[in-house]
């Protein structure tokens, strides 16, 4: 399944330590360890591979922060595949400390001044920053109109990105004596939805924060004076680390480092912890950890999980995942079935993001996968994808599966419940009027084998089988108190996401027109806050 996004990840590199040199950083000596950030970025290429950029603390230059970004994956951006011009850009770049981030963009696609970090230069070393964001602000139309009623103030662009910036300057230049944890304090009381960050600025202090509800991941580690962070554990393991040194950041928190020291502070009172369970069986890099949990180990469950609901016959079945990231979920619910999980289905390797002039979202999902009848042929086929968000890929999968692969039935298992409403806090998912589930099943109700057997006619395939809504915080091994489901259950654990969702149903009822546009104006028309500027 490829049709959900990311919005982002992040990461940060700081050798603090004055004393000696961190084995870590060895390679590169304390003064270059910038040089890393790349490195991670390719780490977490999983949560964005539209743009990637970096920002180095560089204290004897002219140049106290400098920046580089632009529009491409990490490779192409930082030149990789030229040996000498990506040791150029990382002589330039060089320093003791430096922030990353990866994109995927729901707007400004092609503009690399909408890559990140953002930086504001200033001629002040305190109001003279870099960030770089991992979320989404789902209070962003608010605070948008809010800034622009203000009259001499200008947005450039759409993105909630900016929108934080002017607040972070602003609170920076209201108050000269404001430390970094009471900014954070200051300007997340104005925020709502998911929103980590890695901060920089020219007196070289950095902070790594993440939102009080802990929607998206963050992890950090230290070890003699070197620190890194990142969205995901694996950027960090990368680097050295041993798995038992990297901590999850505990949501409403912050690290900050300053004067050659390293502190966790807690910057907002604690409330409900919401980690997306999405992180776990879709987006993350399946080598990471994330609070706590593996995410290979979670995906395994759930194929498990739908095992022990499988009521068809396995006599000749095979289990094929859709490829990359339902194998682990195909492989548990494989070996508890004691069937071959087989590869049926290929993925186009060359593809990639490839621009496909003119074609559909349907011919695309042709073109993407290709079904192997040396294995297919005359088989009970469990197709085990891990969440359907609309239904095109699924039907052209099944298609395929059946026509070109010979396949006798196909039987598709979704290791995830079914996908009833969209997401405000960080993932590029559509309105309801585009998700696949919320034609067949209202809100809340159960799956019913009625309802499953038309969802299996949609697709011409035999049957389809979801997983219920309890399954995933036994696979994630988490309380479900704990976590984030609104996209499951339509509660959405924010006022914001909550005012959302009830303007996103009112739009789904009256089959008014699909799409975010509507929402975010009918938000600024109906549920403007005080203005505060
Ligand atoms: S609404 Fe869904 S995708 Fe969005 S944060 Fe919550 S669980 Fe994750």
């Amino acid at each position: 399944m490829s049709e959900l996004h990311h919005e982002c990840g992040i990461a940060a590199v700081y050798h603090f330590g004055q004393d000696r040199i961190s084995p870590l950083a060895q390679q590169y000596g304390p003064g270059r360890v910038s040089r890393l950030i790349p490195r991670m970025l390719l780490d977490i290429q999983n949560r964005g591979q539209l743009a990637a950029g970096m920002t180095t603390y560089k204290p004897f230059d002219k140049d106290l922060l400098l920046t580089h970004k632009n529009v491409g994956l990490v490779s192409e951006v930082f030149r990789m595949g030229r040996k000498n011009k990506y040791q150029k850009l990382m002589d330039q770049h060089e320093g003791p400390a430096a922030i990353g981030h990866v994109r995927y963009a729901t707007c400004g696609k092609d503009d690399p001044s909408y890559a990140q970090p953002f930086e504001r230069t200033h001629l002040e070393k305190r109001k003279w920053f870099a960030f770089g964001f991992n979320g989404q602000l789902s209070n962003y139309p608010e605070l948008r109109a809010e800034i622009r009623s203000q009259g001499d103030f200008h947005l450039a662009r759409e993105t909630d990105t900016e929108t934080l910036m002017h607040l972070m300057s602003q609170e920076i230049a209201e108050t000269p004596e404001i430390d970094l944890r009471q900014l954070l304090t200051q300007v997340s009381q104005r925020l709502d939805g998911a929103y980590n960050i890695t901060f920089i600025n020219a007196r070289g202090q950095m902070f790594v924060s993440r939102d009080p509800n802990g929607f998206r991941p963050l992890c950090y580690a230290e070890r003699d004076g070197f620190f890194a962070a990142a969205s995901e554990s694996v950027a960090l393991t990368n680097l050295g680390f041993e798995p038992e040194e990297v901590q999850d950041l505990d949501p409403g928190c912050v690290v900050i480092i300053e004067d050659g020291e390293m502190r966790i502070e807690r910057y907002a009172p604690a409330i409900q912890t919401s980690h997306c369970f999405f992180e776990w069986i879709y987006f993350a890099n399946v080598c990471s950890r994330l609070d706590a949990r593996s995410v290979y180990l979670s995906r395994k469950v759930l194929g498990e999980e739908l095992a022990l609901q499988e009521r068809e016959s396995t006599v000749n079945a095979i289990v094929v995942p859709v490829p990359d990231t339902a194998k682990a979920a195909a492989e548990g619910m494989a070996f508890s079935l004691s069937v071959p999980c087989l590869e049926g289905l290929m993925r186009h390797r060359a593809l990639g993001r490839t621009f496909i002039e003119g074609e559909d979202r349907e011919a695309k999902a042709r073109m993407k996968y290709i079904p192997l009848p040396e294995v297919l042929r005359g088989r009970r086929v469990f197709l085990v994808d891990d969440t359907i968000v609309r239904s095109t890929t699924m039907r052209v999968l099944v298609d395929q599966i059946r026509s070109k692969g010979g396949a006798a039935e196909v039987h598709i298992r979704v290791a995830c419940p079914p996908i009833m409403a969209p997401c405000f806090y960080g993932i590029d998912m559509p309105d309801v009027n585009d998700l696949f589930a919320p034609r067949f099943a209202a809100q809340g109700e159960t799956m019913t084998p009625e309802i499953e057997a038309r969802m299996a006619r949609h697709f011409n395939a035999d049957s389809v089988r979801y997983l219920p809504v309890d399954s995933i915080a036994k696979a994630l091994n988490k309380d479900p108190e704990q976590l984030c489901q609104a996209c499951l259950t339509g509660d959405y654990p924010t006022p914001a996401g909550q005012r959302l969702y009830q303007l996103s149903m009112k739009n789904f009822s009256s089959n008014g027109p699909s799409g975010r546009r509507l929402v975010e104006e009918e938000v600024v028309e109906t549920a403007l806050p005080p203005a505060r500027l």
